[in-house]
């Protein structure tokens, strides 16, 4: 069973050390999280399995690391300055502050035209405030996106020193596309990839990773003549949606939107979204546009721009003169990936069906604690909330035991466990859920944080564990990630590393000492075969690909 609800991959994230809330310590910081020991490979794998695929297994593409912090001014040439911004309404009678466009798109079913538009249905009272109602907004107005920072050791408060995070990967390669062009000695079409942290004061960041203040982008700038840049851009949507489906998520989970003519940035000619079907619904994945010669252009010296020093232009062979590239950016997040590809990856089923009476008590406690959440004054708890957690707690008690893995998702719900009965609640289900449900990873064996883990029969046992620690040493030389466990009984071994993604785990056993082999079990068949240690490296190598 997939995930339902996004509080599932939240929960397992949390639980086996693939993200934290950042500065847990010190109470948090809205929406910032961080990679554990877990999550830093599932990450670092993604990230490597897309550089080989647009740099290393092609034959027109450089990469670059281009610094956080650039000069202001191709901040202003680019545009960001002035329009890099998202328009922000306030409800008079709530207080909060909620993106226009989205109110618009929500109440409307469609994406507004513009700020006047939306400012029009504001001020006609058509648009709601999402959180209570009231359809007292304030007219929207544009809220730069852009963190300052102030360069050098004193802020004269002049804005000499004036910087900015970059919001976006992209521009460090406009800037330096001379520098690669002359270094490189390219020919059209060539392209750039950078990957590469960004930063946004999001106004309403949130669903965990999707959408954060501080992100990392895997981004591409794809230089052609003009004229083959419609091709040259399908080709692009193609490759890129296949890179998704070759490593393991599921293309009924994938579409490809194109973007209507009124949502198109300004320098765009085209652009189509990759969306992934997230627990909350299709959101983007990654934009691939046409941004024509509108950033080339907009940093080269003209009279628009004379703080430029030069022109970013290309030497056409063929047509004995200059000219201006168009550009096809292929731009992903690389956490938005890593989080899809753990959503895709999911699965929670139910081995074998509890004891009745375990589970006629577990319904009964769900129950209770459904009427529970209904007794609260609605003054100490949100109604909204009181809402959520008693259709939940419906459906689960009417689907037990089948929807055992849906409460056990429910375990890291703040407001859920500010109810007394939840602690039983949570009690009852963890103990059935650690033994009769199975939750698997089923990452593509290139992405999982640990390809293969290693067990000896035995831990008290010396020559068994020398022998293991010995496989783990090799198959890690070899240049496969393994890591030595033995904690617990290889059952509960095994269950460990299902949760973890990890593909295939060997144990060493008395057999092995005496002619070599070890057991491998797949994690997605569940077959054991016996491999002689000699050939593993290869054998394991071969599955990743
Ligand atoms: P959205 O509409 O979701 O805000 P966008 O269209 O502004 O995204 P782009 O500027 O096209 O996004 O950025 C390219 C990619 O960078 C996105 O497809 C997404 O994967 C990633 N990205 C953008 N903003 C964020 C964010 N705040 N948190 C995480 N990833 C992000």
């Amino acid at each position: 069973m997939p995930a339902t609800a996004l509080e599932q991959i939240v929960s397992l994230a949390k639980r086996r050390g693939f993200v934290f809330p950042s500065s847990a310590v010190y109470g948090g910081l809205g929406s910032t999280w961080d990679y554990g020991p877990l999550g830093v490979e599932l990450k670092n794998n993604v990230k490597r399995a897309w550089w080989r695929s647009v740099v290393y297994d092609r034959d027109d593409m450089e990469g670059l690391d281009a610094a956080i912090l650039m000069n202001r001014l191709v901040w202003k040439y680019s545009g960001h300055e002035k329009t890099f911004a998202d328009p922000m309404t306030d409800c008079r009678s709530c207080k909060s502050r909620p993106r226009a466009d989205h109110v618009f798109q929500e109440q409307k079913g469609r994406d507004p035209k513009g700020l006047d538009e939306i400012n029009a249905a504001i001020a006609a009272k058509e648009l709601k405030c999402p959180k209570c109602g009231a359809t007292d907004l304030t007219e929207a107005r544009p809220f730069n996106l852009m963190f300052r920072t102030t360069v050098g050791a004193v802020d004269t408060g002049d804005d000499s020193g004036l910087a900015y995070l970059r919001p976006e990967t992209a521009q460090g390669i406009f800037v330096n596309f001379g520098n690669v062009l002359d270094t490189m000695r390219r020919k059209l079409p060539f392209g750039v990839a950078q990957i590469g942290k960004a930063f946004r004061n999001e106004i309403t960041p949130g669903n965990f990773t999707f959408r954060t203040r501080e992100f990392e982008q895997m981004e591409i700038e794809y230089f052609v003549r003009p004229g083959e840049d419609e091709a040259a851009h399908q080709a692009w949507i193609d490759a890129r949606t296949q890179w998704y489906v070759d490593l393991g998520m599921r293309r009924e989970n994938l579409r490809q939107r194109e973007q209507a003519k009124e949502e198109l940035a300004h320098y765009a000619k085209r652009c189509v979204d990759l969306e992934y079907k997230f627990p909350m619904g299709w959101s983007e994945l990654e934009g691939i546009a046409n941004r024509t010669d509108y950033d080339l252009k907009a940093h080269s010296r003209s009279p628009e721009n004379p703080d430029a020093v030069g022109e970013l232009k290309y030497f056409d062979q063929e047509q004995k003169k200059h000219i201006v590239p168009y550009v096809i950016e292929p731009s992903a997040g690389a956490d938005r990936a890593t989080l899809a590809f753990l959503c895709d990856a999911y699965d929670e089923s139910l081995v074998k069906e509890p004891p009745a009476e375990e589970v006629t008590k577990l319904r009964e406690l769900v129950q209770s604690f459904a009427k529970s959440v209904d007794k609260k004054d609605p003054k100490a708890f949100e109604p909204e909330a009181k809402r959520r957690l008693i259709a939940a707690a419906e459906n689960i008690a009417a689907g037990l035991p089948g929807t055992l893995p849906d409460l056990l998702a429910l375990s890291d719900d703040a407001d859920a466990n500010r109810i007394e009965v939840f602690k039983k609640v949570r009690g009852v289900s963890e103990k059935l859920g650690e033994e009769f449900t199975r939750t698997v990873l089923r990452l593509h064996p290139r992405l999982a944080p640990i390809t293969v883990a290693v067990f000896p029969l035995k831990k008290n046992e010396p020559r068994l564990v020398e022998l293991a620690r010995g496989v783990k040493r090799d198959l890690q030389a070899a240049g496969l990630r393994a890591v030595y466990d033995d904690t617990g009984a290889i059952g509960k071994l095994y269950r460990r590393q299902d949760e973890l993604g990890t593909p295939f785990c060997i144990t060493v056993d008395f057999q092995s000492l005496e002619d070599k082999t070890v057991t491998v079990r797949d994690r997605d068949t569940m077959a054991q075969e016996r491999v002689g240690v000699g050939e593993l490296g290869g054998a394991l190598r071969g599955k990743v690909g």
